[in-house]
């Protein structure tokens, strides 16, 4: 079989659901919006940036890590820049052949220069329609809907949650918690998914990322989340040989078709797994899980939905049926009403995959 070329990946139409908008901006407007308010960046030429966000997400360094996102946020804290970084990010996943994404972010980390939540979310969301337009005009179509993240160790989660749902109708479309598992369980923020589920909201929740099994536990059995942000150490719960045995959290998982967001650059960065050919996506795969490939933070792992497909043809010999069926997974798995699921599946994603299989 002859593998696939990136630029054929790019032409596929494809499905993303874990995408963090303030990992994801372009360098050149960081160096821009960093200019307009006077931030200082590591480096100022755009090149020498991004070379930068990668290097610091690759060390191995957290507080490396973290550092990358002082910057991004601190360029994002002003409606035009909001606005700006929403709207390029529509246009740069159109152009990289998304047809669909749920892209997140955390509204509490973009009140520094005085906006309230409100504004942060009404600014973002009008720049994803702004890019979604543009996209759509130079013959790209895309489907944005928005997640909201509470930051898991802080305590606005009731108030995240509230917000999420009061802008349900005007394109957010589910909720989140994210930052340092350890220390920081999801039951801390019980209240919010109690109220979520009595308001018929969907949530997916940052888990078995870092940490393990009885992260996974709690975001289902106790939180109820209908995804998994990452859950890649679900497969502690599974004894590997020539028949797998799953162990009870393992296979309730698979058997209730739990959407596991599996990001396979960004997970081997931060040690989730120790490199793409070891990913356990190939064995979660194997055993039909409900696996999804997404981006996470494109800017630090240097990355798009593209190239995370395109690592794993040359990683695993994937071919245009196994792309097929992670876009089929995601669009399954999405937050935005059924028959809107449907439409792209047997409008969009089949009929493009029928042609190249
Ligand atoms: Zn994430």
């Amino acid at each position: 079989m002859v593998a696939i070329a990136l630029d054929d990946i790019v032409k596929a139409p494809k499905a993303l659901l874990h995408d963090h908008l303030d990992g994801g901006l372009r360098p050149a407007t960081i160096v821009d919006l960093a200019g307009a308010v006077g931030h200082q960046l590591p480096h100022t030429d755009p090149d020498e940036l991004g070379r930068w966000f990668v290097a610091a997400a690759d060390s191995g360094s957290l507080e490396r890590y973290l550092e990358t996102f002082a910057h991004t946020v601190a360029v994002m804290q002003t409606a035009p820049a909001l606005h700006r970084v929403a709207a390029e990010c529509a246009l740069d996943l159109a152009a990289d052949g998304v047809v669909y994404a749920e892209v997140r972010f955390a509204p509490e980390q973009h009140l520094s220069r005085g906006l309230t939540l409100d504004q942060v979310v009404e600014a973002v969301l009008a720049g994803f329609a702004d890019g979604a337009a543009q996209a759509a005009e130079a013959g790209r179509q895309i489907r944005i809907g928005t997640l909201l993240t509470a930051m898991r160790h802080a305590a606005r989660s009731q108030e995240i949650a509230e917000l999420a749902v009061r802008y349900r109708d005007a394109g957010v479309v589910g909720f989140d918690i994210a930052g340092a598992e350890a220390g920081f369980p999801p039951t801390r923020h019980l209240d919010a998914f109690e109220y979520l589920q009595r308001e018929n909201f969907h949530f997916t929740i940052h888990a078995g990322e870092a940490f393990g099994l009885p992260s996974i536990w709690q975001a289902i059995q106790w939180c109820g989340a209908d995804r998994l942000g990452h859950g890649v150490r679900i497969v502690d719960d599974v004894t590997p040989g020539s028949s797998p045995v799953l162990g009870r959290l393992a296979a309730y998982v698979r058997d209730k078709r739990i959407p596991l967001e599996l990001c396979p650059s960004s997970n081997v960065q931060t040690g989730a797994a120790t490199s793409i050919a070891e990913h356990p996506i190939g064995l979660l795969r194997d055993l039909r899980f409900r696996v999804t490939v997404n981006t996470d933070n494109r800017l630090m792992s240097g990355t798009s939905m593209s190239r995370e497909m395109a690592l794993l043809v040359e990683a695993f010999g994937y071919g245009w049926a196994e792309l097929q069926w992670f876009t089929i997974n995601a669009m399954k798995s999405a937050f935005i009403p059924f028959d809107e699921r449907l439409a792209i599946i047997n409008e969009v994603i089949k009929p493009a995959y029928a042609k190249l299989i």
